[in-house]
């Protein structure tokens, strides 16, 4: 059985010709998942009844529990929602001026072992399918219905736990139903992968044909300290990932957003500021600094105000297109990077 959520519309108009239907019924089932927004096949009442039972044999769609439930006085919202097999993900609604941001867990835990990150503290379960991701965008669409405000989501950052780029195709089908007119219609420039850095993913990305962003986590500026806390930099180091960047660049017409964290005395001087802003030559990047958010299993500090602003102004000087990003939730620990998969007994909450 597969999930409804799972079909993008070219997906699901195909199949209902297969299973002997009009294709027109695929836009028919959209219109009650992603605009009705309901979640049982039942309720579909437009759909004659011996073809919504004809539909629960082929498709289910499943309903995560909220396990957990956090909102910050910023209104920041985080949920922990249960798997169908029992693993959870974490999914967070952060709200800006411009509009309403999902940020998106694409696996159970992560394989790629940052030493910074929490939501590498457990290895990898699994990969999540399109439609488990696709269900943590309605979870926050659901709890924005109910604040009767008449808001969406209208932005998606994959940046929750899980490296989107070790789950590509997933991530792509995902992505495509997100952005159908007929569906969420969220718009593909309002859509952001955020990668640890896979060059051939990169390249394959920057081919998709599709105006989404891509933000690549570097971290450092040069390898040394990038091979210290990200051990993918030892299979691509600094000079292939960037030699990756340009041909993006290239490929697909859009710049990337390095994002940069700054750690306090290992990443955050002057002089790391001047190495990022060669290695950026020949680009069009711009930078974000992302303040640290301490986790309390490891020992990086977020750097001082000072080393933040310092950083930024010599960037600024020396010419890169340079941001500091908000901070969001604080107090229930929303930050991109800071979600957790939960599973009982290896890690605290
Ligand atoms: N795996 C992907 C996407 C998820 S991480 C990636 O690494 O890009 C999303 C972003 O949060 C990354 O830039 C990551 O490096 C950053 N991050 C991880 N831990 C963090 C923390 N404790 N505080 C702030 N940012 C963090
Ligand atoms: Fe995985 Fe991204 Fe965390 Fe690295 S920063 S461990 S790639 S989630």
């Amino acid at each position: 059985m597969e999930s409804l959520y799972d079909y993008s519309l070219e997906n699901l108009s195909k199949k209902m010709v297969e299973i002997g239907q009009k294709s027109f019924r695929a836009i028919q089932i959209y219109s009650w998942l992603y605009q009705k927004r309901v979640n049982n096949i039942d309720l579909m009442s437009d759909i004659s009844l011996s073809f919504r039972e004809k539909l629960k044999e082929d498709f289910f769609l499943y309903n995560p529990k909220i396990i957990r439930k956090q909102v910050s006085y910023d209104g920041t919202v985080k949920l922990l929602l249960e798997l169908e097999d029992g693993m959870s993900v974490e999914t967070v609604l952060m709200r800006y001026d411009y509009g309403n941001a999902v940020c998106v867990s694409s696996q159970v835990g992560c394989n790629m072992g940052c030493k910074f990150c929490a939501s590498g503290l457990i290895k990898k379960q699994r990969d999540l399918k399109a439609y488990e991701m696709i269900l943590q965008v309605m979870k926050i669409q659901e709890y924005l219905d109910e604040e009767g405000k008449n808001e969406r989501v209208s932005h998606v950052v994959i940046m929750g736990s899980g490296e989107p780029f070790d789950n590509y195709d997933n991530v792509m089908n995902f992505i495509k139903i997100i952005n159908e007119q007929k569906g969420l219609a969220i718009g593909a420039r309002h859509i952001t992968v955020s990668t640890s850095g896979i060059p051939d993913k990169i390249i394959k990305y920057s081919k998709e044909g599709i105006q989404v962003n891509l933000a690549i986590s570097l971290h450092a500026s040069n390898n040394e300290t990038r091979n210290k806390i990200m051990p993918v930099n030892k299979a691509y180091p600094l000079e292939v990932l960037f030699d990756a960047i340009k041909q993006y660049e290239t490929n697909s017409g859009r710049r990337v957003t390095i994002e940069y964290i700054l750690l306090k005395d290992l990443n955050d001087s002057i002089k790391n500021a001047q190495e990022l802003a060669s290695l950026l030559k020949g680009t069009f990047a711009y930078v974000n600094l992302i303040p640290y958010n301490e986790v309390k299993e490891n020992e990086f500090k977020r750097s001082s105000k000072e080393n933040v602003r310092s950083f930024y102004e010599e960037l600024k000087r020396i010419g890169v297109n340079v941001t500091i990003r908000k901070e969001f939730g604080t107090d229930i620990d929303a930050a991109c990077g800071q979600l957790r998969a939960k599973k009982e007994g290896v890690i605290s909450e």
